[in-house]
């Protein structure tokens, strides 16, 4: 059974309308991307999902329970962690001090000393300001931070947005691990070389609907 299924889903921002009747489902365990063009409507999806965009019909049911209706922290609480696109990094405080405002505690979260290990740079510069962070470290630190509240469901933003390339695959090599423990991952990504390294499938999506899947083989032989 999919673990989140999507059906029919509209969304609007006031009286504009961004998404018009989006249908995916995601299965335990995979990772899929969101691919499309700028405006298609993917980061809506994420914040649709999450509640941030309240103005939305149709169905998101995660785990058979139905989201739409629920608010921001109902949603967090269930499992679901979102990294936006903005990563939304406390500049003043330190990674140690970031690493404590996870957006939602939950029990069970990862304890930080277990949390660090697997980010050995944020462990060392656990003392720097998020200010002096670099736009890698920044990403890391977004992730680390969700990962905190032990959610199962990620959500991820273009994480890869605005780095160097060798930072790119690092992120890459984040996200496969964290799929190799487990997690589930619905990730939007603009950068299609990333989006064919990481994923299983792809979901396409064209003026707030999907328009096409494709798996991993056939978005390579799709460009
Ligand atoms: P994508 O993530 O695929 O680039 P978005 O989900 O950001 O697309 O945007 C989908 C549509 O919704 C676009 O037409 C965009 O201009 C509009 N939109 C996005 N965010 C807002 C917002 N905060 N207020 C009003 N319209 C928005
Ligand atoms: P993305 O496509 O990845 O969401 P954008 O560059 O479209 O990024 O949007 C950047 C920011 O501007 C987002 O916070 C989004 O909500 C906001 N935004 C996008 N389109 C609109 C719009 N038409 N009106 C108001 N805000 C918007």
């Amino acid at each position: 059974a999919p673990l989140l299924q999507v059906k029919d889903l509209r969304a609007w921002y006031n009286e504009s309308q961004a998404l018009h009747g989006m249908n995916f489902d995601v299965r335990p365990g995979e990772l899929v991307t969101l691919i499309g063009r700028n405006g298609a409507g993917k980061s809506t999806t994420l914040r649709s999902i999450m509640g941030i965009v309240r103005k939305r019909t149709g169905s998101i049911c995660y785990e058979d329970e139905e989201l739409i209706g629920k608010r921001t922290f109902q949603i967090a609480r269930k499992g679901i962690a979102y990294c936006p696109e903005e990563r939304a990094i406390f500049s003043l405080l330190n990674v140690g001090e970031n690493l404590t405002l996870p957006p939602v505690l939950r029990q069970g979260g990862v304890p930080d000393s277990e949390l660090l290990k697997q980010f050995p740079n944020l462990r060392e510069r656990r003392k720097s300001r998020g200010t002096l962070l670099s736009g890698g470290e920044q990403q890391m630190l977004a992730i680390a931070r969700i990962l905190r509240t032990g959610s199962q469901f990620l959500l991820l933003d273009e994480p890869s947005e605005g780095l160097a390339p060798v930072v790119v695959k690092e992120i890459g090599q984040l996200i496969l691990r964290l799929k190799a423990q487990g997690y589930t991952i619905l990730l939007v990504e603009q950068n299609l070389q990333f989006a064919r390294l990481v994923a299983d499938r792809h979901i396409v999506i064209e003026h707030g609907a999907v328009v096409d899947t494709l798996s991993a083989e056939e978005l390579v032989s799709d460009m």
